[in-house]
């Protein structure tokens, strides 16, 4: 069964609001099993509408329509669809009802305009609103079935989870399952990953295999079509194990875990309290490690550190050390990973220093270089790095490189 999305409204066109229901309603049909080949998004103009419906009806079997059900003028999607499929619009007295009960309750005047959102193309199947005024409706004509919904979030979903799943369950049950799995990789770059697993990627029909890019990591989705769920996870299971043998060491999550998430797991798991000299990434690798619940258990405290005399005096850095190689150095990172691993009495250290510019480069030491240190009990992990773009860009990427450099040295 093949989708199309619809979502109307002016405003989508101009910027002006973000399409949500989209995304939403392609996630609960991909769930279902069903198809959902097109996203088309048009003004309230009843001629470029009528456009995009008729050439949605020649593409998909089944249309879902977001917004303009609206009482004002320019809500005119029903209308627009009834005209193309050829059925009056008539009078559904329940829903006159209540939407006139919608307003007494709230003790509002009701204008007469919200009457037009009573009218429901002949023949169609009436879905409730719970959380708003517009009714929705389900129109099945001659072999296809338009779906409309309202445009506010709340309102849509509501319907969705208690009248259009079920309705889409009973009616095309028997479609299976779009089962997808992300693989969330860190510190490989995205040809470099996809010459890795090419062969897979060449090869693929079901699962099939996405790689996306986002800020910083690079996610590997894997998406598999099957009768049950569990058919889905077994197809997705064999795959993902032949990537994991290639490119392991470079997943540090699935789905919707962070690193900051996965970096958390690991110190409870074995025990390890940390503490951190931030330089460079003014707090932010704290701020991320502080936004998972619980984090207290093992984040003993950090110091923020850019002089050197609050590194010398406040971390415990020797004062030669900096003196010598200068702030931003190896020697400076590893320092600043041992004395607050030291001063918090922690399991582990970790020392960041780097120029996130634009100012502040020399000859030897350019913007985007990193020194990223980290001292546990057994030893010193140092990296450094060669990061670009603006500043907030180069913090940002400092401080997810330092929770993927935790990961790795916890988990080794
Ligand atoms: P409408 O029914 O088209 O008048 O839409 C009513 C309100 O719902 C709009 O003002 C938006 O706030 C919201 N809305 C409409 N369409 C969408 C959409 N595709 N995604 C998210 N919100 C939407
Ligand atoms: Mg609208």
């Amino acid at each position: 069964m093949i989708v199309e999305i619809v979502s109307t409204g002016t405003e989508l066109l101009l910027g002006q609001i973000t399409d949500t229901n989209t995304p939403y309603l392609a996630r609960k049909c991909n769930e279902l099993g069903l198809n959902v080949l097109y996203h088309s998004t048009v003004g309230d103009n009843p001629v470029r509408m009528s456009q995009v419906i008729a050439t949605a009806l020649g593409r998909a079997d089944i249309i879902i329509t977001t917004g303009g059900l609206g009482p004002t003028q320019g809500d005119i999607t029903k209308e627009v669809t009834a005209k193309q499929l050829g059925l009056p619009l008539v009078l559904h007295e329940p829903s006159m009802q209540r939407i006139q009960c919608f307003f007494a309750q709230r003790h509002l005047y009701m204008p007469d305009s919200n009457l037009r959102q009573a009218m429901i193309p002949k023949g169609a199947i009436v879905l409730d609103n719970e959380r708003g005024t517009a009714p929705g409706v389900i129109v099945e004509h001659k072999g296809k079935t338009v779906i409309h919904l309202p445009g506010p979030p709340h309102e849509l979903e509501g319907m969705f989870e208690s009248a259009v799943a079920p309705y889409l369950r009973q009616r095309f049950g028997a479609q299976g399952i779009i089962l997808s799995k992300v693989l969330r990789t860190f510190g490989i770059g995205e040809s470099s990953l996809e010459e890795q697993i090419k062969d897979y990627i060449l090869a693929q029909s079901n699962p099939t295999i996405a790689l996306l890019a986002r800020s910083g990591e690079i996610h590997i989705r894997l998406t598999a079509r099957a009768a049950t769920e569990t058919e889905a996870k077994f197809l997705i299971g064999k795959l993902e194990e032949k990537i994991r043998e290639r490119v392991g060491s470079f997943i540090f999550g699935n789905d919707h875990e962070t690193l900051e998430e996965v970096v958390g797991k690991l110190l409870i798991a074995k025990g390890l309290t940390i503490a951190l000299a931030e330089s460079c990434t003014g707090g932010l690798i704290t701020s991320k490690l502080t936004d998972i619940a619980g984090s207290s258990a093992y984040l003993t405290g950090s110091i923020v550190c850019y002089a050197n005399e609050i590194k010398i005096e406040a971390v415990g850095v020797p004062a030669d050390t900096i003196h010598s190689h200068g702030a931003v150095s190896a020697e400076t990172a590893i320092a600043m990973s041992l004395a607050i691993r030291d001063r918090f009495r922690t399991g582990l250290g970790v020392g960041v220093t780097g120029i996130a510019g634009p100012g502040g480069e020399t000859p030897d030491k350019p913007v985007g270089l990193v020194h990223i240190s980290i001292a546990g009990p057994d030893g010193i992990l140092h990296r450094q790095y060669h990061f670009t773009g603006q500043r907030t860009s180069i913090k940002n990427r400092t401080a997810l490189a330092a929770l993927n450099q935790i990961r790795q040295f916890v988990e080794e």
